[in-house]
């Protein structure tokens, strides 16, 4: 399998790698889900309460000895520009689409996450609304918050810069691998 950093680096602008020991998982990350403020809590197979608890994703998490954080930085027209910010968002979620369907032909046999930024935006609605199963569970990506990691912590505890200038947004992602079995 060609290296999992080697593949990434197409995709995304910026990356670093971090042992999957130091993700701190929070459950006041779950907590800001329930606050709904994105609008997908209970609307999406890939948010909460949909998703497993918190310490299903840690115990998941514990079989990867990395996590590659992936990220990229768009511009938009202000800090109201939801359009940009929402096709910047999709952008991002294509890249990590790209990037897994890419590591699964390189090596079918690797075992890897990949974990996004916002719901899955696969269907249009989700099935979660209509109480039916997911359309697409292989390619639905949960997000790190979802998972219960604060993004703008994790960035900066790994000097990761999370704001990236007037005008622009940042989206993150990451892909848990096992750098033992990728070299
Ligand atoms: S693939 Fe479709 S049904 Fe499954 S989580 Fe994504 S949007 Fe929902």
């Amino acid at each position: 399998m060609s290296s999992v950093t080697g593949i990434a680096q197409h995709y995304f602008t910026d990356m670093k790698e971090i042992s999957s020991e130091e993700i701190v998982f929070r459950r006041e990350v779950r907590k800001l889900c329930e606050m709904n403020t994105c609008g997908n809590y209970g609307k999406n197979w890939t948010c909460p309460p949909a998703v497993e608890p918190i310490d299903a994703f840690r115990d998941r998490f514990g079989l990867f000895d990395t996590l590659l954080v992936v990220y990229r930085v768009y511009h938009v027209k202000s800090s109201f520009d939801w359009n940009g910010m929402k096709a910047g968002m999709s952008d991002f979620k294509d890249r990590l689409l790209d990037v897994k369907k890419e590591m699964e032909a390189a090596d079918p046999h690797f075992d890897f996450i990949v974990l996004g930024a916002g719901a899955c935006h696969l269907c249009d609605p989700c099935a979660y609304v209509d109480e039916e199963p997911c359309r697409n569970p292989e390619d639905a990506i949960v997000s790190l918050e979802a998972c219960g990691i604060d993004v703008m912590r994790l960035m900066k505890d790994h000097g990761m810069k999370y704001y990236n200038g007037k005008n622009t947004v940042t989206y993150v992602g990451g892909i848990l691998y096992n750098k033992s079995q990728n070299n």
